[in-house]
């Protein structure tokens, strides 16, 4: 078995992505950077909890042709291909489900990243990328086409989330403090609505007294 210490390792991250609800069953999956020409990536459709370092496949950057392992690589092996191609500085990529971030795929807008510690880690914005079916050629043109060097998180319409790291560490940082963002911003949104709330029922008793003058200037 070739590179068995990063394959131990994509095991590892994955277990602990799963122990942390960031993967669920098969969802989600990561590529970790061997070297400058090969990644080790994740598996499609093998429980995490079953899987060994010779599940984990070996492939060549370049044009993903199987270098190492007897599984089929995971279906989003390209998405993972097209960050550690555009982003030489990162040995890591990782796509979830992860509950909150995935809540505000829904939305379909990109957040601003405050305070310096997520922006370390992040970037500036998290950008969101359009709507394309999982694990197509479609979706990972879509996310090559919104990289940027100085964004390592992703929003993915209606489907989960993808970020990258300088090392594995970072890359689950990144996953982590997207998670803490995103529960920021749908508080934000919770909290605006619940302000809007006493104006709209002012509104609405407006509303409802122009009805009622209305309907008496008619009748009168
Ligand atoms: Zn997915």
């Amino acid at each position: 078995m070739k590179f068995p210490e990063i394959r131990e390792q994509v095991v590892r991250m994955s277990v602990m992505l799963a122990d942390h609800g960031f993967f669920a069953a098969t969802g989600g999956n990561l590529a970790l950077k061997v070297d400058a020409e090969h990644i080790a990536v994740t598996p499609s459709a093998v429980d995490y909890y079953q899987m060994g370092p010779d599940d984990v496949c070996i492939l060549r950057l370049r044009d993903l042709a199987k270098v190492d392992g007897e599984r089929k690589p995971s279906v989003e092996t390209g998405m993972h291909a097209k960050v550690l191609q555009a982003r030489p500085d990162c040995a890591a990529s990782i796509h979830t489900h992860q509950p909150i971030a995935s809540a505000c795929t829904l939305i379909g807008k990109p957040l601003r990243v405050t305070g310096a510690g997520p922006r370390e880690l992040l970037g500036d914005n998290v950008p969101i990328v359009g709507y394309a079916p999982s694990g197509t050629s479609w979706l990972s043109k879509k996310l090559a086409k919104a990289l940027r060097p100085d964004a390592n998180a992703y929003l993915l319409r209606t489907h989960g989330a993808i970020c990258c790291g300088t090392s594995a560490e970072r890359a689950l940082q990144a996953i982590v403090a997207l998670e803490a963002l995103a529960l920021d911003y749908l508080r934000g949104r919770i909290a605006a609505r619940a302000a809007l709330l006493p104006q709209e029922a002012a509104l609405q008793r407006l509303l409802t007294t122009l009805n009622t003058e209305l309907v008496r200037d008619m009748v009168l």
